[in-house]
């Protein structure tokens, strides 16, 4: 096998110094199979290290399944030791939370009939006694890693956590159905409270409480849905 390794000699010095590469990246079916797998390292790495706490030896796992699939790939291998260098570098800067989960949206239905959609608040649908609502969270972008879903209810005691259990996909989205008799309700106008966080990096309620307050949250995404909960 002779394989063709400019990609390695010269195009991954180009993709580095930012110069466009030349069109035999284009022609060349080795070159095109290298210039791939460098992308798809490129787009994965800054994910890996920003999402998780890596497993102590997930460089050389990593390491030694570039060098199965592509033995003579002398120059990728080295490309990809200076990327694991800057990542770990990132997770050290950035230990966890750094990462965006997209934006989520919030919707809610009781039994059948949907009663908001979107950001737009409008009447605040009514939680009558034995009755349940169920609420959707919903990525607009893709999420790459799993994520975990916590729900209170804010009212006028404070955030207190929801019995209700919420079911997370693995596309990342989240159904909660919200009980009535949740001993977190109480009569009144409350807002129900979502956060979606990276597994492992749950806020708990003193953090959720913090970016009520402040508006920010550190790589959380805050959902939030006001209801009237009526007593019996
Ligand atoms: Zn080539």
């Amino acid at each position: 096998m002779s394989a063709c390794e400019r990609f390695e000699r010269e195009g991954l010095a180009a993709l580095d110094a930012g110069e466009a590469l030349d069109p035999h990246f284009d022609d060349c079916a080795e070159c095109r199979a290298a210039r791939a797998a460098h992308a798809r390292l490129a787009a994965a790495l800054p994910r890996v290290g920003a999402r998780y706490t890596p497993r102590g030896d997930w460089e050389a796992r990593v390491l030694a399944a570039v060098a199965r699939e592509r033995p003579s790939r002398g120059r990728l291998v080295a490309w990809l030791a200076a990327a694991l260098v800057a990542v770990a570098a990132a997770v050290l800067l950035f230990p966890r939370g750094a990462a965006e989960l997209p934006v989520y949206g919030l919707s809610v239905s009781a039994g059948e009939s949907p009663v908001r959609s979107g950001d737009t608040v409008q009447d605040a649908p009514v939680l009558g006694p034995g009755s349940a609502l169920t609420v959707v969270l919903q990525p607009e972008g893709a999420v790459t890693g799993p994520v975990a879903v916590g729900a209170w209810a804010l009212g006028p005691a404070g955030l207190r956590a929801l019995a209700a259990a919420p079911e997370v996909a693995a596309s990342g989205g989240a159904r909660v159905r919200v009980e009535a008799g949740d001993p977190a309700l109480v009569a009144g106008p409350i807002t129900l409270v979502f956060a979606v966080a990276p597994a492992g990096a749950q806020p708990d309620a003193a953090a959720v409480q913090r970016a009520l307050d402040t508006g920010t949250t550190d790589g959380w995404r805050l959902l939030r849905q006001p209801v009237v909960v009526r007593g019996p």
